[in-house]
């Protein structure tokens, strides 16, 4: 990604991420914006493996084949998924990499060890409640606890 296109990815890559409930569009885990330690802690991971669940803003059509940040050409997805999609050799449309994807996941061999059961728990509110501290509300738009004590 050219450094100058990075800026203005910001905006509608946070709608896209608020539209898909915080999920990637491809692997469909919860992924964080800004804060990876509230995000390992919530879900019992380490530093490390949260990497691989940062959200991105990703080109449905891809930037050099003319794809604009316009509404309904970014989505939302990790960083794993971001990558892996670019690294191949020949790239996947994001239909074919998304069923590339479902299919990896459904034989847990698309993210590391410990990440792919954060699909099988409900939806991230779910989780976020019943493991969190009385004092903190769940924001359902952004995926986030709201109050919670910050480090
Ligand atoms: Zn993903």
């Amino acid at each position: 990604m050219r450094p100058n296109s990075r800026k203005s990815l910001i905006k509608p890559r946070s709608q896209a991420f608020q539209a898909q409930g915080g999920r990637c569009y491809y692997c469909h885990l919860p992924m964080w914006q800004a804060n990876p330690e509230q995000f390992a802690a919530r879900h019992g991971l380490t530093l490390g493996q949260v990497q691989a669940l940062r959200c991105t803003g990703e080109h449905l059509v891809a930037h050099k084949d003319g794809g604009g940040v316009g509404h309904g050409n970014i989505v939302a997805a990790c960083w794993r998924c971001n990558h892996g999609r670019h690294a191949r050799k020949a790239e996947l449309s994001p239909e074919q990499f998304k069923n590339h994807v479902g299919k990896r996941m459904k034989r847990q061999g698309w993210h590391s060890e410990g990440l792919h059961r954060l699909k099988g728990e409900g939806m991230c509110p779910d989780r976020a409640r019943r493991g969190a501290p009385s004092d903190t509300n769940f924001d359902t738009n952004r995926c986030v606890l709201v109050g919670a004590r910050v480090r």
